[in-house]
């Protein structure tokens, strides 16, 4: 529980609610929000609500106030989590995690970066160049990310279209030593708008072509160059050399002039560095291989180039971004390390991520992330109840079983191998002939009819919110989603016609042809069953899971408080929609449920000796632990509390309110 800043502000601790309502919930966010206190708890997890202007508890004073402290001893805060979790680390030598989760223009990028920032401020205390460039380099990879993944949305202007998730590895002395980053499905059919482009700095003009030929360093228009060149810089300093960095920026020129449509040919082979007839060739036939194992080459009707060449775009920028992750993994990770000279190597995980998405029209991508969040709220119960049942063990005070809603069956309905929606789908998509969205959701209505958790028009009829043949629902744990089945197979599948991967792999240029090294396969050698775009989501998610479990996690809810992007509005039904799906009025009841409230016995004892005769101003008793039996007594809550091995545990709130009240009026 956090100190308390005085009432005005609201509690800076959703436990101290009075009652767990939605009621009592939302006042206290909206109070604290309108009051500017943007950062509320809920026991070690932090609520976080978007101020849309510049708050002034960032700088090197707040960093200095929170270094080193305990949670409750400053208001809520970032840099409060950040520490706990870097004291874990160090201290005990665990793995930990920080995961931010909330909806697009929540704040998830923005805190996953003053979180870095403090770590970064907080470490190499004695500025060892090494350990400088290493600091450095992290950083910087954060801001290319953002260069080559954010794309202005109307959501956000800023909006990350991936998940991603960075490890930080710390040597003994708790200094960071490299990294490694995972990303999660960028959202293709997102990419590929003249405002994605404006993200990279390149002008939607032809021309661009001509300025690539002269360099990188040209690309850019006058507004954006600054900007431009911080992105340069930063490809710089993490190690790119000079030929990736012109090859980079040629191939998003290669996007570019794909998306524009003009004189295309020449443009391409001249930026890819390959032959103008093979260009020709890819845009206007592919090869198939007939059923009797020959091989021919079949013309594109219009329709089938037009799209042949958005997939071919799409894939370019795919490949390139996975392409410079890879490239940044290999410069920051760790080298070298020898634990027996150096000691535990120990991590710290930041993940931000999509939270649920629930729009009027659902699709392909909402399923993938909202799956996705079903996976994270496992883990967050899961892990949440755990740390509390440690505690309480190695406390020696007695674990009562709490009650909570198991979403295991909803991800099961996802996920389960043949009776899942994922293993349907990808049955449909790689069954020959003609399957179309429609169909595939008859299978699903057959073979789910019985799922408490999925439903359609086909299933419940007289439910005129769905259409026959196009919607199906599912019952997540944060409230029901309708999706529209509408382009879910072609969504699935790999579109890329084989003969624009052979063309890449035979490019001249090496950079290239290494972000294509499925190309050299022959159309007659391509496997038959490819990996389908949910089921390499879900292979990616499953992983990340893993990754997190073996963890200690903290975690950062951000809420997004209208859609005006204003700092004073707060939309109440917005606000409160995002609390239910983010599950945290559960989650206040998870932290009460057992006890709300713990405390080393001399820091509680600390706080509280003056509301007691006999502990103020100090106390003549054999131990911390009887001092604090006699504030406990004197106050009359002994029923309300359990003794541990060193802290004291407090089952109501009201109790340590009473207390809190005493200490105010002395
Ligand atoms: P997406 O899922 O679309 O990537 P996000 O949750 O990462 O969204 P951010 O990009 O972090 O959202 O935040 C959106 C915008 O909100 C920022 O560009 C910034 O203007 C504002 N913002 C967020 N957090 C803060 C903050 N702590 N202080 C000031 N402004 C903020
Ligand atoms: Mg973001």
């Amino acid at each position: 529980m956090a100190e308390l800043e005085g009432l005005e502000f609201g509690k800076s601790d959703f436990v101290l609610l009075d009652e767990v309502t939605m009621e009592q919930f939302m006042e206290n966010l909206k109070l604290r929000f309108e009051k500017g206190r943007i950062y509320t708890y809920i026991g070690e997890v932090v609520v976080s609500v978007n101020p849309y202007r510049q708050m002034d508890i960032y700088g090197k004073d707040n960093i200095e106030a929170y270094r080193g402290r305990e949670l409750y001893e400053n208001p809520p805060h970032l840099y409060a989590v950040s520490d706990a979790a870097y004291k874990a680390m160090k201290r005990r030598a665990k793995d930990t995690c920080i995961v931010i989760s909330g909806e697009s223009g929540a704040g998830k990028t923005e805190a996953s970066k003053y979180i870095m920032q403090y770590i970064a401020a907080i470490t190499n205390p004695s500025q060892r160049a090494e350990v400088e460039s290493v600091k450095n380099v992290l950083l910087k990879s954060n801001c290319v990310l953002e260069a080559f993944g954010n794309a202005k949305t109307n959501r956000n202007d800023n909006s990350s279209r991936f998940g991603k998730y960075m490890d930080i590895n710390f040597n003994f002395n708790g200094d960071p030593t490299g990294g490694h980053i995972n990303n999660y499905l960028l959202e293709k059919s997102q990419w590929c708008s003249d405002e994605m482009l404006q993200s990279f700095h390149l002008q939607n003009d032809p021309a661009v072509y001509v300025y690539t030929k002269e360099g990188a360093e040209t690309v850019t228009s006058n507004n954006d160059r600054s900007s431009h060149k911080a992105v340069l810089s930063a490809l710089e300093v993490i190690g790119f050399s000079k030929e990736e960095i012109t090859s980079v920026y040629q191939i998003l020129a290669t996007i570019l002039v794909n998306i524009v449509g003009q004189e295309v040919v020449n443009h391409i082979s001249e930026l890819t560095a390959t032959d103008p007839e093979s260009v020709n060739k890819s845009l206007l036939y592919r090869t198939v291989a007939t059923g009797g194992g020959e091989v021919i080459e079949k013309g594109h009707t219009e329709q089938d180039a037009c799209f042949g060449r958005d997939a071919f775009a799409k894939a370019l920028y795919e490949r390139l971004f996975g392409w410079i992750v890879s490239r940044i993994n290999s410069i920051i990770e760790v080298k070298d390390y020898d634990p027996v000279l150096h000691g535990k190597n120990t991590v710290i995980g930041v993940l931000d991520i999509y939270g649920f998405e629930i729009f009027d029209n659902n699709s392909f991508e909402q399923f993938c992330i909202n799956y996705c969040n079903e996976k994270l709220q496992q883990l967050f119960i899961e892990l949440i109840l755990r740390q509390e049942q440690d505690e309480y063990q190695r406390e020696g005070i007695t674990w009562q079983h709490i009650e909570y809603f198991n979403n295991q069956i909803i991800v099961d309905l996802v996920e389960q191998a043949h009776k899942g929606i994922i293993s349907i789908l990808d049955e449909a998509c790689l069954t020959v002939g003609k399957v179309t969205d429609t169909v595939c959701l008859d299978s699903m209505d057959t073979k789910l009819a019985q799922h408490p958790h999925y439903t359609s028009r086909k299933l419940s009829p007289t439910d005129k919110s769905m259409d026959f043949q196009k919607h199906f629902r599912i019952r997540h744990y944060a409230g029901d989603v309708t999706y529209s089945v509408e382009g879910f197979l072609d969504k699935n599948k790999d579109l890329l016609f084989q003969d624009f991967k052979r063309l890449m792999y035979n490019s001249a240029n090496p950079v290239l042809k290494e972000m294509w090294p499925d190309g050299h396969l022959s159309i007659t050698e391509v496997t038959k069953r490819p990996l389908t775009a949910a089921t390499l989501f879900k292979n990616s998610i499953v992983a990340l899971v893993d990754k997190l479990a073996c963890k200690e996690p903290y975690y950062v809810r951000c809420i997004k408080p209208n859609e005006m992007k204003s700092p004073v509005l707060f939309d109440d039904a917005r606000c409160q929609h995002q609390v239910a799906y983010l599950g945290l009025l559960e989650n206040v009841r998870v932290r009460r449920a057992g006890f709300a409230y713990r405390q080393l016995y001399a820091r509680f004892l600390q706080r509280y000796k003056m509301t007691c005769e006999y502990t103020w101003p100090n106390h003549l008793m054999a131990s911390d632990r009887e001092a604090v039996e006699a504030i406990v007594i004197q106050h009359g809550f002994q029923d309300d509390v359990a003794y541990g091995q060193t802290k004291l545990f407090v089952r109501t709130p009201r109790s340590l309110f009473t207390l809190e009240q005493e200490r105010n009026h002395l």
